[in-house]
């Protein structure tokens, strides 16, 4: 069952060109066969959630899956089957979204079919969402938490099935992207007095941002914040005098660090670069945040997960997730899935078929404790 729907999801091809409605209709289908209620939330035509419940009895908290439903691209580099054709081999399944996280969310729906098949009552509200665009704006998280909020049953917890390889996570970093442009005035290149020199202002900017050092805030939760500037173009031509040059940053966030105060602090340096020379002119613009997720790692939900789960400890994880939104909910939040986190975004991603077997048992064992 697991593997045939996984295969489905796969060739539901969800990049951000396809939108998510494909998989949203396919992963629709099999929860009806089971009995499972699940509503299709679209717009833009093909963007698309979707929410799946089974109600329990009431006399128990409801229990929060948050997966998302969206891949990114391919990517340039050869894969050995196509990417959006699952293939099974080696005891593997490969294409793209079989990581990251078309296999956790296969195995949550999974366990949830065969926990409604045998019959079994539930006592608190089990909700499954598979979001859109997770790898790129979080939309789709936003739109559900502004949707549902005010009517969603009083949840134990929120368990995010990203590849983890089993590891409960209760930490990442925030995310922060900005763009930079610093203007001037173009003039001939023979002549270049007469111009200001967007280039020679973003030089200046970036010698700074080299020396920049993140606020230094103590916190329990461990990693360091990291700024890293992967875009920069400028200029028109050899003999032209640029009159923009525009950077892209991405920045990293430990805990206790803000979007706001890094911007803050960016700010600052622009406005002392423009004191010690009138020509310098940059604008600084928010690209995309996402906040820190930091779980109490000695929480009751999370102690409660070590013990279904047989694991002791927490950890944390490079990559962001759709976590921080969901914190509206006002319920602890923690990423635990299947799968190679190294393997996310790759050519030839697979996951292993007994990783997603062993999903399916611990979740069932997780939706068994917390909501029947
Ligand atoms: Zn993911």
């Amino acid at each position: 069952m697991v593997e045939k729907l996984l295969k489905q999801l796969i060739n539901a091809q969800s990049t951000l060109e396809c939108g998510e409605l494909n998989t949203a209709e396919v992963l629709k289908y099999f929860l009806e066969q089971h009995d499972i209620s699940a509503e299709i939330d679209v717009w833009d035509e093909n963007r698309a959630n979707i929410t799946a419940t089974i109600k329990g009895d009431g006399s128990g908290e409801a229990l929060f899956f948050a997966c998302h439903s969206d891949v990114v691209p391919a990517g340039d580099a050869k894969w050995q089957s196509p990417p959006f054709q699952a293939d099974e081999r080696d005891g593997r399944i490969y294409g793209r979204g079989s990581c990251d996280m078309k296999g956790g969310l296969v195995a949550v729906a999974v366990a949830a079919a065969m926990l409604k098949n045998s019959g079994i009552k539930f006592k608190g509200d089990l909700i499954i969402c598979s979001t859109a665009g997770e790898e790129t704006d979080g939309c789709g998280a936003k739109r559900f938490v502004s949707k549902y909020k005010d009517t969603l049953p009083r949840l134990a917890g929120i368990i995010i099935p990203e590849p983890t390889d089993f590891k409960i996570v209760n930490f990442h970093r925030g995310i922060c992207w900005l763009k930079i442009t610093t203007k001037g005035k173009t003039a001939h290149g023979s002549v270049p007095h007469l111009g200001i020199n967007a280039i020679a202002s973003m030089t200046a900017l970036l010698n700074k941002l080299d020396c920049y050092k993140f606020p230094d805030v103590k916190t329990s939760f461990p990693d360091s914040s990291t700024m890293s500037i992967n875009q920069i173009s400028g200029g028109q031509a050899t003999n032209v005098v640029p009159d923009s040059c525009v950077i892209k940053i991405d920045i990293r966030m430990a805990a206790g660090v803000t979007c706001e105060r890094v911007v803050d602090d960016i700010n600052e340096i622009c406005a002392e670069l423009k004191s010690q020379t009138p020509d310098f002119d940059a604008e600084l613009e928010i690209i995309r945040t996402v906040p820190t997720l930091q779980t109490d790692s000695a929480c009751e939900f999370v102690k409660r997960i070590y013990n279904i789960a047989n694991i002791n400890e927490t950890h944390s994880i490079n990559f962001s997730t759709d976590g921080p939104y969901f914190k509206e909910l006002n319920a602890p939040v923690i990423v635990f899935g299947p799968g190679k986190p190294e393997l996310a975004h790759q050519p030839d991603e697979y996951i292993d078929v007994i990783d997603l077997d062993n999903a399916v048992e611990v979740y069932m064992k997780i939706i068994e404790d917390f909501v029947v």
